[in-house]
């Protein structure tokens, strides 16, 4: 009897597994339809880059973006929307940086700009014979018998070999995070870092740098990778070459902002959260769009698909806006300071951080059980283009919730273009294509609905 039983209970679980599969692509097309037909965060992201533009923590522009977000989530259906208060770092860039190249009694003037968190030279600038070094180590082999006071030029390429481009970024990404006071330690007055791009125009790059407080704290600009080129070129001819550059950026004293903060209060568990979310901020030479605008009104869509569709999630489905992502990551350290001191239970946490380009997959910071469940359902988001589950990282803004257990991930975009306009001024609403954006968003609505549906 037990022989024929149990291929009959096998028989019956695999039509019930079927059964809420078809069930779950009916939804998942029905949200997908939404958000192609009706999504509303192509035009959001035009109101943020063109209303209010450049976001840098601490500034008024930075305030506007919280205030407009704040609508956007009431506009998308939200049960409730509010601020989650945190102090921001607030660095200026003053006036425009100005900045050459002077050999054979002639001037070559750069494309440059400060690097976030660098000080300034002051208005007279500084001017000093330009050296070249391409990794660390031979930095440390130079020593302070060459290096001081130089002026050092980081030129650290991007390794073209990587298809992933994150991993160029992070592995040359040393020499923007580190390179002035690693500079410094052996006595140079300066630094221009060729700038993390993965193409080659006249655009420089900002982003972050860190000083290290035992050494002087040297300024600090990206030139662009035309520059660099050309600038390496001459010194291989072992050209004695004179650079000289002028900024004036400053750091004032921190700054109140806010987390934007909109969910869907869950049906079933309403304690148990799960979020979604990109950052506010961004860098001041553009607009943000791609870095990370697109990331921010994709959570928003999120939620508002959810609500168009009259998905009522069993879990509370939070959509946040993070403040400082660029900067030094305040917003993300308030999200998990505030978890904890409410005593939540934060189940997953999505974010989206790598532009708004094609999606192509989901990263996973998670337990292998966490991951063999998500990837189980896979096939229901291959008709909508996601098919790569093998990232095992998640992104800086959600990845302090880690520390209390959740399950983190990131969308994976592709980014074969990101790096183009990365923290640059070509980083504008124009560069963001509609339909890729918004399939961004039904994949993070997907996998929300499936986690929410299912648990983790
Ligand atoms: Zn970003």
């Amino acid at each position: 009897m037990l022989k024929k039983i149990v291929p009959f209970i096998a028989f019956i679980f695999c039509c019930l597994a079927s059964i809420a599969q078809s069930e779950d692509s009916i939804t998942i097309k029905k949200i997908s339809d939404e958000v192609l037909t009706n999504g509303k965060a192509y035009e959001n992201l035009r109101f943020l880059c063109k209303k209010i533009g450049q976001r840098i923590s601490g500034s008024p522009s930075a305030q506007k973006a919280v205030e407009a977000t704040f609508e956007m989530l009431k506009d998308a259906g939200a049960d409730t929307v509010y601020l989650q208060q945190c102090k921001v770092p607030h660095w200026v860039r003053g006036i425009k940086e100005t900045g050459f190249i002077q050999f054979a009694g002639q001037k070559y003037p750069l494309h440059l700009c400060s690097l976030g968190n660098s000080l300034g030279t002051g208005l007279k600038g500084i001017n000093a014979p330009v050296i070249e070094v391409s990794s660390f180590k031979q930095l440390d082999q130079l020593g302070a018998a060459i290096i001081k006071g130089k002026i050092v030029f980081f030129n650290f390429v991007m390794n073209p070999t990587y298809v992933q481009t994150f991993r160029a970024y992070s592995e040359s990404g040393i020499s923007r995070w580190q390179g002035a006071s690693k500079a410094a330690s052996y006595g140079a007055i300066g630094v221009m870092v060729r700038s993390l791009a993965s193409n080659t125009d006249n655009y420089p790059h900002t982003g972050a740098m860190k000083y290290n407080d035992s050494f002087p704290k040297i300024p600090a600009v990206a030139i662009s990778t035309n520059d660099a080129e050309w600038l390496s070129r001459k010194l291989k001819l072992r050209m004695q070459l004179t650079a000289s550059f002028t900024n004036t950026s400053f750091v004032l004293p921190d700054t109140t902002s806010y987390n934007v903060v909109g969910e869907i209060r869950g049906s079933e568990f309403p304690k148990e959260i799960i979020t979604v979310g990109g950052h506010l901020d961004s860098w001041d030479l553009a607009e943000g769009a791609n870095d990370d605008g697109t990331g921010v009104m994709q959570s928003i869509e999120v939620l508002r698909a959810l609500k168009a569709t009259g998905i009522k999630p069993k879990r509370t489905v939070r959509a946040v806006m993070f403040m400082d992502e660029e900067n030094g990551g305040r917003g993300g350290d308030k999200y998990l300071e505030l978890a904890e001191k409410n005593k939540e239970t934060h189940l997953f946490a999505l974010e989206s951080d790598a532009g708004g380009f094609t999606p192509r997959g989901f990263s996973l910071e998670m337990s292998e059980a966490q991951i063999s469940k998500i990837t189980q359902w896979k096939d229901l988001f291959l008709n909508y283009g996601v098919y790569d589950f093998t990232g095992r990282s998640s992104g800086s803004d959600v990845g302090p919730l880690r520390k209390i257990g959740t399950a983190c991930a990131e969308l994976v975009p592709d980014s074969q273009r990101y790096f183009d306009i990365h923290h640059a001024a070509t980083d504008v609403f124009e560069n963001v294509n509609k339909r890729e954006l918004h399939l961004g968003a039904v994949n993070m609505a997907i996998l929300i609905y499936l986690i929410d549906k299912y648990g983790l």
